[in-house]
């Protein structure tokens, strides 16, 4: 281990142990990479070895880009067009395709971050190409919720949501309702519940 000295204890009785470290990045999947660990012998101390850094470091380049491109292609495959991406987050065009091809051009930490948080709410892109209009946000924000709710059942999933809130001087009515292809009478039943909760009649089979 040539003049090499133990940081705990000064000792020079030092041995290479080899170690496996899993890193892990969200959306670019697991990878697996060899670490050097430098063992004491004389006073039991493990330290990292200075070389790791560099083949952690190599290897989360990798795992980030990884995760770059599933997310860009996954949003793709959902419909929506990188020029669409970038105009509703106000990124220069061409960004998300660089980011995706040139090895020589890293997304940044933030762009990680915001690509992430898109992939995991892609509906907040409606939202920017509202200008972040509170209400429109409010609104789509329900709508993706409720969207969300009806397709934790697989036998309802990908049917239509409509919902709104009704109020009248006692009542407050949030309705949800849900529909393969008839979403006229789905509106009109909405307003049937609510009508019978204004007349105090209310039944759980409308
Ligand atoms: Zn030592």
């Amino acid at each position: 281990m040539g003049n090499r000295m133990c940081s705990y204890c000064g000792g020079t009785n030092l041995v290479e142990e080899h170690d496996v470290l899993k890193l892990t990045e969200p959306f670019g999947g697991i990878a697996t990479v060899e670490v050097i660990k430098i063992k004491c012998n004389e006073c039991g101390f493990i330290e990292e070895d200075d070389r790791n850094d560099r083949v952690i470091q190599k290897e989360l380049a990798i795992l980030k880009r990884n995760s770059m491109i599933h997310i860009l292609r996954d949003l793709n495959e959902k419909g929506y067009t990188n020029a669409y991406m970038e105009r509703a987050l106000g990124l220069p065009a061409r960004t998300l395709a660089r980011w995706k091809n040139e090895s020589s051009m890293s997304p940044s930490a933030s762009g990680s971050a915001l690509m992430r948080i898109i992939r995991t709410f892609p509906w907040l892109l409606h939202v920017a190409d509202c200008q972040f209009d509170q209400e429109k946000a409010r609104t789509i924000f329900l709508t993706n919720a409720m969207t969300e709710s009806i397709n934790i059942n697989e036998q309802i999933k990908n049917w239509s949501v409509t919902s709104g809130a009704f109020t009248s001087e006692n009542y407050y009515l949030f309705a949800i309702g849900y529909s393969r292809d008839i979403p006229v009478e789905t509106i009109s039943g909405c307003q049937q519940v609510f009508d019978n909760i204004n007349t105090g009649c209310i039944c759980a089979n409308q």
